[in-house]
């Protein structure tokens, strides 16, 4: 490029509207069908454990609480996920879903992309009884 067509370009870009946005203060709107964080919707899952045998990256577990009860602790690795959605296609109640402004997923620590659904007192109730997770894989992820 001349040195003159470049001053140029300086000159006019003082004068253009950039086309970058100012993120984080500027954020913009993801399509609805984007994939991001996984959601779980507790009231309808009936613990049968489908989503987390069918997940290939190992990144759900479904800890039960009380079968009878429906209560149930979905602790999601979202660091694990590859967000392909087959466990939102294979849960038959509907239960789980891709967020579509969900999609920040930076972190310093791997322990904060796990993350814990459920009723606070029954995360709670998890926490003191396993300890906080692991961000490794775990060998066994559900109790009856
Ligand atoms: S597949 Fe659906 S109903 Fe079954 S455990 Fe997963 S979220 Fe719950
Ligand atoms: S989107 Fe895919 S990788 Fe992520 S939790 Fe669901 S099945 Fe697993």
């Amino acid at each position: 490029m001349k040195f003159g067509t470049m001053l140029i370009d300086v000159w006019q870009s003082f004068f253009t509207k950039p086309v970058t946005q100012r993120y984080p203060f500027e954020r913009l709107e993801a399509p609805d069908q984007y994939r991001g964080k996984l959601v779980w919707t507790a009231g309808k899952c009936n613990g049968c454990c489908l989503c987390m045998k069918d997940c290939p990256a190992n990144a759900i577990e479904l800890i039960t609480i009380d079968k009878k009860a429906k209560q149930f602790v979905m602790r999601y690795h979202a660091d694990r996920c590859t967000y392909c959605a087959q466990c939102v296609q294979n849960c038959r109640l509907e239960c789980l879903g891709m967020s579509h402004d969900q999609w920040e997923s930076a972190a310093l620590k791997r322990q904060d992309f796990v993350v814990n659904y459920g009723s606070e007192a029954d995360v709670a109730h998890i926490l003191a009884t396993y300890g906080k997770p692991s961000a490794e894989p775990a060998a066994t992820s559900a109790t009856e």
